[in-house]
């Protein structure tokens, strides 16, 4: 059977690969330790589970869900609390919020949204490769932004030619970043709030890392920007600050015109989320702000350990504040995929090479705080083993 030509242009997903060679080691009774998905292996709070389970069992939410393509009101309401209470960032939950079944539901149908066929879009490179799949998947044309250690990870709109930020209809970003760990500062968003106005291109801007920041570095939402609800909207999940990734639940939040959009795409797409779903949401969202300092103490430990661990064998530096992953150097003459390669074939250990995050990736691997302490302190015990 054939198959759409859009799909051919996807290259293939990079935990798919991974996973593959993680399988066929385990079947070879390798005790395999991976550190390349993000993805955390806590429970989510037990009240919020707590409340699904209440809630799943009125009849009333195993109808189609409420307002189905914009998420239950008191969905939006909570969110536009959380906003205000967390950034200081004032939203109206009838217009400028969405519900979205993740954040990377939100990235592929900002695509269709937006974008039509053949025009630009940007993205960062080293960046997020569901980004490269939306919009190839919404028929749009990547182009991408550098980012680079010695401009902090930021993208530097002077560096992007005229021409190509003429044709962008859209851009894609995500601070804290997802691979690099850098963070944003207000200064740099209020240089993509201009940037946007001069080309007229909408911001997605991805943030489903805003709550998971270090070293006394501030939580940080693009739409604090001066003018970003003008430009562009801020996609957020529920994922990582709460261990929800499996629950799909997250949020669309800024310019009414694109979450129109977006909500119109839902509808003709999918019918929403489970409402008890949206109710142990709000359940987290409205209560379970505590469980975030517990899980950053948490990462903030293992980021230490590794970080220290590093530093024995000789790999020393300053890592950005944000996110649970480290993007850490390769040892001096390795590329990623040297350093990769020996970390799987000699500790057992995996992780992302940088190369998979775009060609400025080269040089780098990505370590996920998200795996149980035993297993992180037995991956450094052996890395600083055969790296002594
Ligand atoms: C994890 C991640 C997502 C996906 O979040 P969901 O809400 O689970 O879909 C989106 N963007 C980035 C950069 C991520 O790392």
């Amino acid at each position: 059977m054939q198959t759409a030509e859009r799909l051919k242009k996807i290259p293939p997903y990079l935990f798919m690969e991974l996973r593959k060679k993680i399988n066929k080691a385990k079947a070879d009774g390798v005790d395999v330790i991976s550190l390349a998905i993000g993805d955390p292996v806590e429970a989510t709070p037990a009240p919020v589970i707590d409340e699904l389970c209440r809630t799943a069992k009125d009849p009333l939410n195993h109808r189609y869900p409420t307002d189905e393509e914009k998420g239950m009101l008191a969905f939006r309401r909570e969110v536009a609390r959380w906003y205000a209470a967390r950034y200081g960032v004032s939203l109206d939950p009838e217009k400028e919020i969405l519900g979205l079944i993740g954040s990377k539901e939100g990235c592929h149908h900002f695509v269709l949204a937006r974008v039509n066929p053949g025009e630009t879009v940007l993205m960062t490179d080293p960046g997020y490769p569901a980004y490269r799949s939306s919009i190839l998947i919404g028929q749009g044309v990547p182009y991408n932004v550098p980012i680079l250690p010695e401009n902090q990870y930021l993208p530097v709109f002077e560096d992007i030619p005229s021409e190509v930020a003429k044709k962008a209809s859209a851009m894609f970003l995500n601070y804290p970043n997802n691979p690099t760990g850098a963070c944003a500062t207000p200064e740099f968003l209020n240089k993509l709030v201009d940037f946007a106005r001069v080309y007229d291109i909408a911001i997605c801007y991805d943030n489903p890392y805003a709550e998971i920041v270090f070293s006394g570095q501030e939580r940080i939402s693009f739409l604090q920007a001066e003018g970003a609800k003008e430009v562009g909207i801020e996609l957020n999940s529920l994922s990582k600050p709460f261990n929800m990734c499996g629950w799909r639940l997250g949020m669309a939040c800024g310019n009414p015109d694109l979450i129109a959009a977006i909500s119109k795409v839902k509808e003709n797409t999918d019918s929403g989320i489970f409402n008890a779903v949206q109710y142990a949401g709000i359940a987290a969202l409205a209560g379970q702000a505590g469980f975030i300092d517990e899980m950053l103490s948490v990462y903030g430990r293992r980021r230490e350990l590794v970080l220290a661990t590093l530093k024995k064998i000789g790999i020393d530096f300053d890592p950005p504040k944000g996110t649970f992953y480290l993007w850490v150097p390769a040892p001096k003459g390795m590329t990623s995929l040297d350093f990769t390669n020996r970390l799987f074939d000699k500790t057992a250990v995996v992780v992302a090479a940088g190369t998979a995050y775009g060609q400025y990736g080269e040089g780098f691997v990505r370590i996920s705080l998200t795996v149980p302490d035993d297993r992180l302190k037995e991956a450094m015990a052996r890395i600083e083993k055969e790296f002594k």
